[in-house]
């Protein structure tokens, strides 16, 4: 089961392994600049090729620290960017299409996410990524923080069916999805890219770090409870999770999670400690 959790299938035949690296806060402080990009170059070695950045992310300054760390091997990387609401219709998609090609140093995104709904129309939207993708910049698109009624909507546009991923947030502290989102992308056949998967930002992260039988667990697989949590976000195999670690030694220890195959027993175990949701849960978001 271990390797079949490892990669997640796109409904284009592509293959994303289930563990990316996340890069929000990255390319923020000059201090942490250098062990930051060996961090990148680390998680590449270690297969961790999916890379999520964005527009937003240090107003750029992520997507430049991305583009420094992958400038020799863009091969090896399967990248993911996402541009603003308000930047997503028209010749604006286009221009921070081309601004974030720039500074990542590339003339294509893998991925390209609206990273949450604004007030530009969807048919908009769907038409410019459309058109990014006849153009050779963008091989696939998708959304973020999308809800299942924005799903709903987003799927019954012209070519909405195209949208590749919904990038939400989920960790064991936070199971909401699970309810409805998960199961509804999982039967239209669109993976998961999990946020803070470590629950970074999150009011539950102590209470997750803490938990006696999240501990208990990492004694008895001799794993961290990073692992434990990369290893649950990802049970599914529909999902792929992407931590953000700016440390190489972080890195490492986060791809080794891809290994451990935590048993049906253990993940009923987390039930207990961290309940399913019984009734339908607003999204959570950052
Ligand atoms: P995460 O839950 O990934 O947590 C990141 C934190 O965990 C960092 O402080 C990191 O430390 C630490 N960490 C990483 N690995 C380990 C480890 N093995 N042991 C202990 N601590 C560890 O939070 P993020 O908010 O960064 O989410 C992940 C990514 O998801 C983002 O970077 C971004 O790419 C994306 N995202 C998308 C959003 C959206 O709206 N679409 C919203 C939020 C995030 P250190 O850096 O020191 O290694």
């Amino acid at each position: 089961a271990a390797l079949k959790q490892n990669v997640v299938e796109l409904k284009d035949g592509r293959e994303m392994r289930a563990l990316g690296q996340g890069t929000w806060r990255m390319g923020e402080e000059k201090s942490k600049h250098d062990a930051e990009v060996e961090a990148l170059r680390t998680g590449l070695d270690c297969g961790l090729h999916v890379i999520d950045t964005a527009e937003m992310y240090g107003e750029g300054e992520s997507e430049k620290l991305v583009g420094e760390a992958i400038q020799d091997r863009r091969e090896d990387v399967f990248l993911v960017s996402k541009v603003y609401p308000y930047n997503a219709y028209g010749e604006k998609l286009v221009k921070a299409c081309d601004e974030s090609l720039e500074r990542l140093g590339t003339d294509y995104l893998d991925l390209y996410l609206l990273h949450w709904r604004g007030d530009a129309p969807l048919e908009e939207t769907i038409q410019g990524m459309e058109q990014l993708k006849s153009d050779g910049k963008i091989r696939a698109w998708g959304v973020s923080n999308f809800d299942v009624e924005d799903m709903k909507e987003l799927l019954a546009l012209p070519n909405g069916h195209n949208c590749a991923v919904n990038q939400v947030l989920y960790h064991l502290g936070s199971r909401g999805i699970e309810y409805d989102l998960l199961p509804y992308l999982k039967e239209q056949g669109i993976p998961v890219m999990a946020y803070a998967p470590l629950a970074e930002g999150s009011d539950v992260k102590k209470d997750v770090f803490e938990n006696e039988t999240v501990n208990r667990l990492a004694e008895t697989y001799s794993a961290s409870v990073a692992q434990i949590l990369l290893a649950w976000t990802i049970r599914s195999g529909h999902v792929i999770a992407i931590p953000k670690a700016g440390q190489a030694e972080h890195v490492e220890e986060n791809a080794a999670a891809l290994l451990l195959d935590l048993s049906e027993e253990d993940v009923a175990t987390l039930d207990e400690a961290f309940p399913p949701p019984t009734t339908k849960q607003p999204l959570d978001v950052i």
